[in-house]
Parts: C-alpha cells; sequence; structure tokens
C-alpha cells in the first residue's frame, strides 16, 4: 500500500507587496497584497523529504524581505536535523526555494534537469530573468553536480511510493511541482506553479514568467493533478496560514497541508 505522508508549510519570511506585482498587466485594484516564503516537508513511510531550502539572512537584507528565522534550522521545530537530511526537492533555483542549500551537507537534490541548463543557459545574460537568480546558488548547484549530489530528471517522476514530482516549467524553465500522498488524498504543493490561489483561480499569470503560455497550462494542469482545488497549494500565498491547521505548537510558524482546509 502507498504509504501517506505528514505535510508541513514552515513560513520563514514576507514581505510587503502591492497586487499589481503579482500579475502580469498589473492589477486595477492597488491594494495590499503580502507574499509569504515557506519550506515544505513531506514526512511518512519511514522517509523525509524537504521541499526547498529558502534563502539566507544576508540575501534577506540585501532584497529587503522580512527574514523571520532560519528556513534550515526551522526544521528541528518539526524532528528534522538539516545536517543528517537525506533528501531535498528543489522546485526550482530561484534564490527564494534553493538559497540555504548549503546547511544540508548529507542531501542529495533532486531538481529538473532543464532548469539548471536555464540557469547556466543563455537568457542569465538578461537581468529581467537573471534578477530571480543568486549566481553564488547555481555555481554552488553546479559544484554539487560534480561531488554527484544533484539527481536530475526531465519530466515527471516518482522519487517514492507516494512522492511524485512534475515538470511545469512557466515560471521558470524547469519549474517543478510535487504531489505528496495523505491520508485525505494526494497534495498538490504547487510552489510556484501559482504563487497565490488568485493567480490559478483567475488564471491570471505572476509577474515573473519564463513562458506565459506554459505558465497558463500549468494552472491546468495543477488541477489534472488534484482530486479538487482544496488539494492544491499555491506556493507564496499568506492564506496557506490561514487555511490549513497549525502544527502542534508551531501557531503562526508552521501548518499542517495533509489534514483538511477551512476553505
Ligand atoms: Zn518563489
Amino acid at each position: 500500500m502507498t504509504p501517506t505522508y505528514e505535510i508541513y508549510a514552515i513560513r520563514y519570511a514576507w514581505r510587503d507587496a502591492r497586487r499589481h506585482e503579482h500579475f502580469i498587466g498589473g492589477d486595477p485594484h492597488d491594494a495590499p497584497m503580502p507574499m509569504d516564503y515557506f519550506v515544505w516537508t513531506a514526512i511518512g513511510g519511514g522517509r523525509s523529504f524537504v521541499i526547498d531550502t529558502g534563502f539566507t539572512e544576508e540575501v534577506a537584507k540585501r532584497r529587503k524581505r522580512n527574514w523571520l528565522r532560519c528556513p534550515a534550522e526551522s526544521l528541528k521545530l518539526i524532528g528534522l536535523d538539516p545536517e543528517t537530511v537525506k533528501d531535498v526537492i528543489l522546485t526550482h533555483l530561484h534564490y527564494d526555494h534553493v538559497g540555504s542549500f548549503h546547511k544540508f551537507p548529507k542531501a542529495e537534490f533532486h531538481l529538473q534537469e532543464p532548469e539548471m541548463h536555464y540557469a547556466c543557459g543563455r537568457f542569465m545574460r538578461f537581468p529581467k530573468l537573471a534578477h530571480s537568480f543568486e549566481p553564488d546558488d547555481i555555481a554552488g548547484m553546479v559544484k554539487l553536480n560534480f561531488k554527484g549530489r544533484v539527481r536530475f530528471y526531465n519530466g515527471q517522476a516518482e522519487i517514492a511510493p507516494g512522492v511524485s514530482l512534475h515538470l511545469m516549467r512557466g515560471h521558470s524553465a524547469g519549474l517543478q511541482c510535487v504531489k505528496v500522498n495523505t491520508a485525505r488524498g494526494p497534495v498538490v504543493l504547487a510552489s510556484d506553479v501559482t504563487h497565490f490561489y488568485e493567480n490559478m483561480e483567475a488564471g491570471r499569470p505572476f509577474s515573473t514568467a519564463f513562458h506565459v503560455g506554459e505558465m497558463l497550462e500549468g494552472f491546468e494542469t495543477l488541477a489534472a493533478l488534484a482530486p479538487s482545488p482544496r488539494h492544491i497549494v499555491p506556493g507564496h500565498d499568506p492564506e496557506v496560514m490561514r487555511r490549513y491547521p497549525a502544527a502542534a505548537g508551531l501557531e503562526g510558524i508552521a501548518v499542517r497541508l495533509d489534514l483538511e482546509p477551512s476553505a
């Protein structure tokens, strides 16, 4: 039988933003729309997976993000030690998803190959696209690959019973989302396939995009992968903290995505 996993979202940073910043073409209503930053974990079947590693305090300062806690250290709150974590899934290589990779000395990193090609390729000469990456993160991943610590995929892959990766592109050239089996059915961790519920629900792509068409297709693929919209978890929406029950003793810090949301 396929194991079921507990899924945690840990909120490690946030930023103030306005609605027009989150949609291609802007937004007629210039209201506040803050953004949260998360790392996720899936624990079950005798294994644990960390999904994305978040950014460091130094990068938070430089990019003027409100850093709440070290994403790697925060894993200890749910019983995982970054020093011994074996598997890290990187949904993509943007700074807010890979920045603390060096705090996982034993991990193998699971990444889509097109993302590495993109981050090392010709488009990085354009600040519009390069802005989302930290060159030191990319160099770090290249070096880890030479040490045999990066496992590449091209498309869909089941990396453990009940944990599968899905290449979704759009926002970044090799973005992937993660589908995890839970007691309430498969939950799709969308990461930046949809930053907010609203991107997906309104079919309005997020402002940072590599391929708008594939981003729009991504919203449809999310819906196809999940048994219901309540099984899709956006990558940056503060609503996630409101809709899901807090992890035991971690009110305002971490929520359980394997449990039923309120909406
Ligand atoms: Zn992101």
